[in-house]
């Protein structure tokens, strides 16, 4: 991962315009950690900003909104992405991230490269290779270090799905737990109580204060047995307004609320932030 450059004629444009300087800073890089879980409607796409302005896409949501959203919270002049994951190839998650590869220079990718033949995978694919994008495979145990105390470390897929075919994709997905000094959030793509199960018996640290709720509060997902273990104090929920899933289902939010553990919703909130400054957070609501 490289450091962002700005490019001196947008130094020479904030001098000299008032408006421009206070957009700029009301988005650049603050030396805090800034998560956007985006409203993209019924999926997931979570952007995170470093101290310092690295950044890393999870997902791109189901469509092309994921640009619009992005426009909301990058600043105007920033045309770069550091990293883009893609927890798994299914529509929710995959098909925003075409575009954003088109629109952005991405420095690297990280998936499970497991197979996948819609257009849309195709296209993710084709487009990695056409602009020569440095591409990582998902690995448990893998760590990227984002730099500024800003560490990934990779918990799913266990066992490598690269090149296999498998047919349903949730448990497959890429889980990340994101740590920040003291604070920790844990990103869980769609998986299902079979993996939630799998990780909490093999031990890992998921303990995290912060929790991306697997599956878009999918009742299959979000055990009681997988939240004791996480027992994060917050939870985000990405899910599309009266998407026809009836996500997040009463079953997970009841969980939730028996453990105290607030809750967020994309569905009623729009695009959330979420900012992690030392040990302090905040919540904020992007409209
Ligand atoms: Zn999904």
């Amino acid at each position: 991962m490289q450091s962002k450059k700005i490019h001196p004629w947008i130094l020479v444009a904030m001098a000299a315009s008032a408006i421009f300087t206070f957009y700029a800073q009301a988005q650049a890089p603050d030396g805090k950690v800034h998560v956007w879980f985006l409203d993209v409607g019924q999926g997931d796409a979570i952007f995170i900003e470093t101290p310092s302005g690295q950044q890393i896409l999870v997902d791109g949501g189901p469509d092309n909104s994921v640009v619009q959203e992005l426009g909301k919270v990058m600043p105007f002049w920033d045309k770069t992405i550091d990293l883009v994951v893609m927890t798994h190839p299914d529509a929710d998650h995959l098909n925003g991230l075409p575009e954003v590869l088109k629109r952005y220079e991405v420095e690297s990718v990280l998936e499970t490269g497991v197979e996948c033949s819609t257009s849309q995978c195709e296209s993710w694919r084709g487009l990695i290779k056409e602009k020569g994008i440095e591409k990582y495979i998902a690995k448990f145990g893998q760590t990227i270090d984002m730099g500024d105390g800003v560490q990934l470390f990779v918990f799913n897929p266990i066992e490598s799905k690269e090149g296999e075919s498998v047919s349903k994709k949730n448990n497959t997905s890429v889980v990340i737990k994101v740590v920040y000094g003291e604070q920790s959030l844990l990103l869980t793509g769609d998986i299902e109580g079979r993996v939630e199960s799998k990780l909490v018996l093999a031990g890992l640290d998921i303990n995290s204060d912060f929790l991306k709720i697997a599956h878009h509060g999918s009742k299959t997902s979000s055990t009681r047995e997988f939240l004791d273990a996480v027992s994060p104090a917050i939870a985000f929920i990405s899910a599309g307004t009266k998407n026809r899933y009836g996500h997040p289902t009463q079953e997970v939010l009841n969980r939730l609320e028996n453990d105290d553990i607030k809750y967020y919703r994309t569905d009623l909130s729009g695009t959330i932030e979420l900012t992690l400054d030392n040990n302090n957070y905040s919540i904020n609501f992007i409209k």
